[in-house]
C-alpha cells in the first residue's frame, strides 16, 4: 500500500493512505535512506510504500519514495546531526505585515534564498490589509513591487475579513504547504480561517505554554478538506536552515543568478569585483537595494560561519 507519513512519534509513523485510512507503521530495523544521513530515516511529509501485518492494523515499511525536497534542523552540539523536519513540501507561504508586526526585507530575502536552496516555492502573502489607509495600500504595492518583479507570487489577504482567502485555497489545494512569519504576523488566525477544522491555537497561547519544556518540536502533517496537506512547524524556526557556501548565496537569488553570466569574473561574489554585471544593474536601478543588502548581509554571515569553522 502507498501512503504519506503525516506524523512521527518515536518508533512508530502514522501513515495516510489516499482514502484516508491511517496506519501506524514500523520500519524494520537497520532501514536506512540513501543520500542523506540523518537522525530520523523517514520524516512527515514522506511517501513510503508499506504492508500491513498480518492479521493487524499496524504496518511496516518497505520503500521511501525518492524526496523532492526536505527542510532540516541541525542540532547545536559538536556532532552537527541533521534532523529532517519535513519532506515533499510544494509551497511554503510566508505570512508577512508591513507593521504590527513589521517584516523586513531581510526576514523576507532570507526566507526565499533558503526555500529557493530547499527548491521549494514560496508566496508572500500579506496579512492585515484590512487595518491599511490609501498610504498603506501604496506604501504595499511599491513592496510587492520588489517581489513580483523577481518572481515571486504576492498576494494581500486579511485573515479576520477572510479577504482573497478562497484563491489561497486554490493554491493550496492538493499540495502540500507550509505557512512561516513571525510571531504575530496572523499565522494562525489565517489557517484556521482556511481550514476551520484545524483549531489552531494562536502563537501567542502555544508559545506560553511551551516555555519552561524542553520542545521537541515535530512536525505535523494535517489534511486539508479542499485536498491536500498544511504542515504545522513551529513558525520560521521549523523551516530549518541552509548552510550557504560564499558562491553558492547568488544562485538563491534569483535575480542575481540570471546578471551572473554577464560578470567578468564566473565566481564573482558581487562586492567588489570589476565588471560585475549585478552591481552594474544596482546602479541603473534594475536590482533593488534592499535585495542587495539582504545578499551581502547573508553573504557577512556565511564568512563568519565559515571563520568560526576553521578556528574551532
Ligand atoms: P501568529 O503568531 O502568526 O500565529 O499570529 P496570530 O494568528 O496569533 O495573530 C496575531 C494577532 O493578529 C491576533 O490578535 C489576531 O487577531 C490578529 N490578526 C490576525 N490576522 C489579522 C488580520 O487579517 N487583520 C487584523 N486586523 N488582525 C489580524
Ligand atoms: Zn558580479
Amino acid at each position: 500500500m502507498n501512503g504519506i507519513v503525516t506524523k512521527s512519534t518515536g518508533s512508530w509513523y502514522s501513515v495516510r493512505t489516499q482514502d484516508g485510512e491511517i496506519h501506524q507503521c514500523r520500519i524494520p530495523g537497520k532501514f536506512r535512506m540513501k543520500g542523506i544521513k540523518s537522525t530520523n530515516p523517514i520524516a512527515v511529509g514522506d511517501e513510503v510504500v508499506f504492508e500491513l501485518e498480518p492479521n493487524k492494523d499496524t504496518g511496516v515499511v518497505k520503500e521511501i519514495k525518492e524526496r523532492r525536497n526536505f527542510i532540516v534542523r541541525k542540532s547545536v552540539n559538536l556532532s552537527k546531526q541533521t534532523h529532517i523536519i519535513a519532506s515533499n513540501i510544494d509551497i511554503a507561504f510566508l505570512v508577512v505585515t508591513l507593521h504590527n508586526p513589521e517584516t523586513t526585507t531581510t526576514f523576507i530575502d532570507r526566507f526565499l534564498a533558503t526555500a529557493e536552496a530547499y527548491s521549494i516555492q514560496s508566496i508572500l502573502l500579506f496579512n492585515k490589509v484590512d487595518t491599511h489607509d490609501e498610504e498603506m495600500d501604496e506604501y504595499r504595492e511599491a513592496f510587492q513591487y520588489i517581489y513580483t518583479s523577481i518572481g515571486y507570487e504576492c498576494i494581500d489577504v486579511s485573515a479576520k475579513e477572510k479577504y482573497n482567502l478562497e484563491l489561497v485555497k486554490k493554491i493550496m489545494q492538493d499540495k502540500v504547504s507550509l505557512f512561516a512569519g513571525h510571531s504575530g504576523v496572523g499565522k494562525s488566525t489565517l489557517v484556521n480561517a482556511l481550514e476551520p477544522s484545524l483549531n489552531l491555537k494562536t502563537k501567542e497561547i502555544s508559545e506560553q505554554h511551551q516555555q519552561g519544556q524542553h520542545t521537541t518540536t515535530f512536525a505535523e502533517m494535517h489534511p486539508l478538506s479542499f485536498g491536500g496537506y498544511i504542515i504545522d512547524t513551529p513558525g520560521i524556526r521549523g523551516f530549518g536552515v541552509v548552510d550557504f557556501d560564499k558562491y553558492e548565496v547568488t544562485d538563491y537569488f534569483p535575480e542575481f543568478f540570471e546578471l551572473k553570466s554577464g560578470c567578468k569574473f564566473n565566481n564573482c561574489t558581487h562586492v567588489d569585483e570589476p565588471k560585475c554585471a549585478v552591481k552594474a544593474a544596482l546602479e541603473q536601478g534594475l536590482v533593488s537595494e534592499t535585495r542587495y543588502e539582504s545578499y551581502l548581509q547573508l553573504l557577512r554571515e556565511e564568512e563568519e560561519h565559515y571563520r568560526q569553522d576553521i578556528f574551532k
